[in-house]
């Protein structure tokens, strides 16, 4: 079946399915706010629902405007994030924000490719807020509609994939098209909202990867994957690669009941967060052996006071095995480590207290959780 005989069925069909069945109460619907559809997009990336809800509303407490969250401290943004992953998504949000304040006065830009162009927002969720605050006819493309339009146009190869993609922004548009020229230009923002919802809620709540739907789905007697008994298929999954595992150890300096934390460079993994000092292993060295986890800690000025049960977190693109040590940090031991004695906003002691005001990566809090309620 040719692109263009499902698009303008595809279009209306998602719309009337949406007006009826689609979801309609979620706090950033109902709203042409662009902070607010803007936070809720940037949140919603790689998220469920389910687990934005609480951080949207908390972060929307406390920083109700664009121009509170230019204005807020990194720490405090970071630590309403904490949890939420993908930190490069708070720093941008971040800087996003600074960004609409200090270049465009305090108001999101309303054309999608201007959107594009701020920290963070990429081409799907710039045709998301155009579309919803400004009426913009821009069609998105996120992983859940990208799996939509995979199974009903039965694409082979992985979406990721320049080609495959770039297939499906054609189609994107061109379903696009066929919604702008058989919509009255007045009901045209009503139909753009909710046909870019409706495609949204599809993809999240019928057309999901394991369990699909399809009798309940509004695209069911268009959708070639259907039809060809290839819904479980399709998408086409990412080549198998082989993902590498990489060993460090954690040193957790203690000073009563004071752990010391140094904070991450900006780029890399958990990047501007808090966490302990980290010290790199080769693989031949794990599982560590005592002598060799002293000898380690001796020559970082350190005396093992307390090894903890080693923590694994799994990245996209690797896999990291942590192995938490208490170490002894005595001030005014002939061994103190010099760099234990200066804080800054780089470094510095925190009470147990003192850490739920900062930003801490989810496997990083449970240590720490650990270390500061184990007598
Ligand atoms: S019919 Fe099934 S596979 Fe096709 S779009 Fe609907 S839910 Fe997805």
């Amino acid at each position: 079946m040719r692109a263009h005989s499902v698009a303008l069925p595809l279009a209306q069909q998602v719309i009337d399915w949406q007006s009826r069945l689609g979801r309609h109460d979620l706090p950033w619907q109902n709203t042409r706010d662009p902070y607010r559809v803007w936070l809720s997009e940037i949140m919603l990336q790689q998220t469920q629902v389910s687990a934005v809800l609480g951080y949207y509303q908390r972060f929307l407490h406390t920083f109700p405007t664009v121009q509170d969250l230019a204005r807020a401290d990194s720490d405090a943004v970071m630590a309403h994030w904490a949890g939420l992953g993908y930190y490069s998504r708070a720093r941008n949000l971040h800087a996003c924000a600074k960004l609409v304040v200090s270049e465009h006065g305090g108001e999101f830009p309303r054309q999608a490719e201007r959107l594009g162009q701020l920290p963070g927002i990429g081409r799907s969720t710039a045709a998301a807020i155009a579309a919803f605050c400004f009426g913009e006819p821009a069609p998105i493309l996120d992983g859940n509609v990208k799996r939509v339009f995979a199974r009903v146009y039965a694409i082979e190869g992985w979406p990721g994939e320049g080609r495959v993609e770039k297939q499906m922004w054609q189609l994107a548009q061109t379903n696009m098209d066929a919604l702008v020229e058989h919509t009255p230009s007045e009901a045209l923002p009503d139909a753009l909202a909710s046909y870019t919802q409706g495609l949204m809620d599809l993809g999240a709540t019928l057309c999901t990867r394991r369990k699909p739907m399809c009798e309940a789905c509004p695209l069911a007697a268009v959708c070639q994957a259907r039809a060809q008994s290839r819904v479980h298929d399709l998408p086409s999954p990412k080549p198998a690669k082989a993902v590498p595992t990489r060993h460090v150890v954690l040193w957790l300096p203690m000073q009563g009941h004071a752990v010391w934390l140094t904070r991450r460079p900006a780029q890399g993994i958990w990047g501007g967060l808090w966490s302990p000092l980290e010290q790199a292993l080769d693989s031949a060295d794990w599982p560590l052996p005592a002598a060799r986890l002293e000898s380690l800690a001796q020559a970082s000025g350190f005396t093992v006071q307390r090894v903890l049960q080693p923590v694994a977190h799994a990245f996209s693109h690797y896999k990291l095995w942590m192995l938490p040590v208490v170490v002894d940090a005595r001030t005014g031991e002939v061994n103190e480590p010099p760099e234990l004695s200066t804080t800054s906003d780089q470094a510095r002691w925190f009470s147990a207290a003192q850490l739920d005001d900062v930003g801490l990566a989810a496997p990083i809090k449970l240590v720490l959780h650990d270390l500061m309620n184990t007598p």
